[in-house]
């Protein structure tokens, strides 16, 4: 256990997470290092941090995953901790290990948490002491596809097969029928070895109209853990999160006290410190299962934030150096409702394809609730080496409905051009009745969304883009640069008047 202050901190990780976590140490006087690779010379997150170290060429196993590179570089600028933010190093056990035996503190939570929680299945049965309800299935490997027949046939189809090392959504497939179960369970193993070495799946019913709430722990090296409430993520693509909120619309007291305390269990079943996200479904009769515990900042952890009133990262670094919290349980109090949305380089039209390509226009929403965590700025590429995420918009309001008008008021706000964007969606998606009544599970986008919702004329719109482009050209021809966000934003309140 560490217990000395920290006073230079090597963030592992670039984009808009590499700010957000220097942002916080910035606060709190500590020194900061980035790491970067070839494609990111340029990117914000290298000119933001104190010092800059060079780890690589673009491909992240040879830059952000070089973990040689990167100790190396915490020993030549004397850093004392790293930051590993979320994606790269954040769940390597081995990294963990190896930054801990050269002396550095990780900032996170033990190898053995990590260890545990990495697995699906090594995590089923850390839980399996505590009371935790568990989705039902089986909590061992499966390889035989009669075993997996003969378990599907006992909870019954449809049933989800799972690999236990996944992530992101990989090595996951649905089976509605036992004709299909073989021929989905050779394609799960053969996604999970190559996704992540490892093709043990395991089997569990497929719950049909779920919503994935999840709570947020944290935990100091003194035995106390506290839950900072929950957060919706139900609005998916490709089983994968672009839509949060904090609180859910759906929680009543007793239903987020027990989901808390159940998360608080899941933490203590592995020993745990440090922020971390312990994931949930519900089904339609509120009842929550166990789905698996992340061990590291969530890309959503900004919505706890503005509910909470508390900085995750600022909490992360104290928990590394000792630090009891001093915070109880009691004090916690939700204020108000934040949601966020994720601005991907993604095509809706196109099954929400990844996108590349340069960002002409960029200029993110101002005002009153609005948060914006980037890592580009106008002029940048999207590089392809990396998660096509742009930014993540923030909205903080007193209560749901003032946070959803604040959002598409950003929304609108938002200036994109050059790529694709998840912009448009999440507009479609706040504007949805479901979504506006909290009426929506993780099949939303399949049950409501398709290209054309998003070909709808909006005329006020069509005047804001008319409106931009003579803007833009006046301020050329003024000979002004086009990207200050401030007098747009001037400009557009008065176009609209
Ligand atoms: P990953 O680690 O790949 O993200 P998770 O276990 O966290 O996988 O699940 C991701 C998403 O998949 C969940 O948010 C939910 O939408 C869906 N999902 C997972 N398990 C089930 C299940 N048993 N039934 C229905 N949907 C599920």
């Amino acid at each position: 256990m560490s217990s000395k202050k920290i006073q230079k901190i090597l963030i592992a990780n670039r984009g808009e997470i590499a700010i957000r976590v220097m942002r916080t140490a910035k606060e709190m006087g500590i020194k900061t290092v980035a790491i970067y690779s070839d494609a990111d010379i340029q990117a914000p997150h290298v000119a933001y941090a104190d010092e800059a170290v060079h780890v690589g060429p673009p491909a992240s196993s040879e830059s952000y995953l070089n973990t040689a590179r990167i100790i190396d570089a915490c020993k030549e600028l004397n850093v004392d901790a790293i930051h590993p933010g979320y994606g790269f190093l954040s769940e390597n056990a081995g990294f963990a290990k190896l930054v801990e035996e050269n002396n550095i503190t990780f900032i996170g939570p033990s190898t053995h948490a990590i260890e545990v929680m990495g697995d699906k299945l090594a995590a089923k049965n850390a839980v399996a002491d505590y009371d935790i309800p568990m989705v039902p299935g089986v909590n061992h490997a499966v390889t035989e596809v009669n075993e997996a027949k003969e378990i599907a046939g006992k909870i019954g189809y449809p049933v989800l097969i799972k690999a236990s090392a996944g992530g992101g959504g990989k090595g996951m497939r649905v089976v509605e029928h036992a004709e299909e179960l073989a021929d989905q369970m050779q394609r799960a193993m053969s996604e999970a070895q190559s996704a992540f070495g490892d093709p043990a799946v395991f089997v569990e019913k497929y719950i049909g109209s779920p919503r994935h709430i999840e709570i947020q722990v944290l935990g100091d090296q003194h035995g106390n853990i506290l839950y900072l409430f929950e957060r919706e993520c139900s609005i998916q693509r490709r089983h994968q999160k672009v839509i949060e909120e904090a609180p859910s619309a759906i929680l009543t007291p007793e239903k987020r006290k027990a989901m808390g305390e159940a998360a608080v269990d899941v933490a203590r079943a592995c020993g745990y410190y440090g922020a971390g996200t312990v994931e949930f479904i519900m089904d339609e009769n509120l009842d929550f299962f166990f789905l698996e515990m992340n061990t590291r900042l969530q890309v959503e952890h900004p919505v706890t934030e503005e509910i909470t009133g508390i900085d995750l990262v600022k909490e992360q670094i104290h928990i590394a150096e000792g630090k009891a919290l001093d915070i109880k349980q009691e004090e916690l109090k939700i204020k108000g409702h934040s949601m966020e949305i994720r601005v991907y380089a993604e095509n809706p039209r196109e099954n929400f394809l990844p996108d590349t390509g340069t960002l002409s226009t960029y200029l993110p929403p101002q005002g009153p609730g609005v948060r914006v965590d980037d890592g580009y700025q106008q002029g940048m590429e999207i590089p392809i080496y990396y998660d096509p995420m742009i930014s993540k918009l923030i909205t903080h309001g007193e209560n749901r409905e003032q946070a959803r008008l604040r959002m598409l008021r950003a929304i609108e706000e938002y200036q994109i051009s050059g790529v694709n964007t998840t912009l448009d969606f999440c507009d479609f998606a706040l504007r949805h009745d479901a979504f506006i009544s909290g009426d929506f599970d993780t099949k939303f986008v399949n049950k409501y969304f398709s290209p054309e919702k998003l070909n709808n004329h909006d005329p006020e719109k069509e005047e804001f883009a008319m409106a931009l482009a003579a803007h833009v050209f006046n301020q050329r021809s003024n000979g002004k640069p086009v990207n200050d966000g401030q007098q747009l934003s001037k400009w557009k309140l008065r176009a609209k008047q």
